[in-house]
């Protein structure tokens, strides 16, 4: 997979030289480019924002310069995504659609934002653009937005996860809850001992210990994911709970 990701502060997406994504990049499984949003501008305090037609506080990023920049960078086929907390919120299905993704563009956003008229001229031209959020809050920037996004994106490309296997029972997969608690050594640790059917080495109680936490876990902390489960997600065992 391909991603660029254009910002006025390239040294903010340094931490994609560690660890999986690091590694993903490497091995060149993951092709990632940071630009500096500033080489598109022509004049000569490099500007890339203005103020907001119709008054109002902040200054906001200027289209033509977007336009420049979104032209040289994007490939035909390429997904646009753009950051804003007006978008929809990413969550693990997105990032499982957009990893079947072979380019990826991301635009972080300053200020006020990007001119509105950016989203909406490359949605014209037909390229796929995804305006989304990474939560119910405001940052300063679509920096934080592009690593979220490239570190929850990278690790579902296959060889970037060693075992594949610990993707399966994750929160929020395919079973649409939150994961059980997990423990590891030394089985006591300051009073809290492991679970006993943990160490009992018998798959099947494990399993339904497991699954029955999660039910748990899920009720408490979110209800609304719980009440969103599909009708025949949930087994005999699992209404007892
Ligand atoms: N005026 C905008 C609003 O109220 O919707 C907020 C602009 S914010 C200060 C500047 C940039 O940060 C945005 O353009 C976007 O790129 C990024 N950003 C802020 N909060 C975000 C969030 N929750 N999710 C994704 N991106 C966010």
């Amino acid at each position: 997979m391909r991603v660029d990701v254009l910002t006025i502060f390239p040294d903010y997406l340094a931490p994609l030289r560690l660890s999986l994504v690091g590694k993903a990049r490497e091995a060149g499984i993951l092709d990632l480019r940071v630009h500096d949003l500033r080489d598109w501008t022509t004049d000569r305090h490099r500007t890339v924002d203005d103020t907001p037609f119709g008054g109002g506080a902040g200054m906001v990023m200027r289209p033509d310069v977007w336009g420049a920049a979104l032209d040289d960078v994007l490939t035909p086929g390429a997904h646009l995504l753009l950051p804003t907390p007006s978008g929809e919120v990413l969550t693990q299905r997105t990032a499982h659609a957009v990893a079947q993704d072979a380019h990826l563009v991301v635009a972080c956003g300053r200020y006020e934002g990007i001119d509105a008229r950016v989203a909406e001229h490359y949605r014209a031209a037909g390229v796929r653009v995804t305006e989304y959020s990474i939560g119910d809050y405001v940052l300063n920037g679509g920096e934080v937005a592009a690593l979220v996004l490239v570190e929850a994106v990278a690790r579902l490309l296959p060889g970037v996860v060693g075992n594949p296997h610990s993707l399966v029972e994750e929160s929020h997969g395919e079973a649409g809850l939150l994961e059980y608690p997990v423990y590891t050594k030394p089985p006591s640790w300051r009073g809290l001992d492991v679970p006993d059917v943990l160490l009992s080495g018998h798959h099947a109680r494990i399993a339904r210990w497991r699954r029955d936490e999660a039910l748990h876990r899920t009720a408490q902390r979110r209800p609304d994911m719980l009440a969103a489960l599909d009708e025949g997600a949930l087994d005999r065992h699992d209404r007892e709970v």
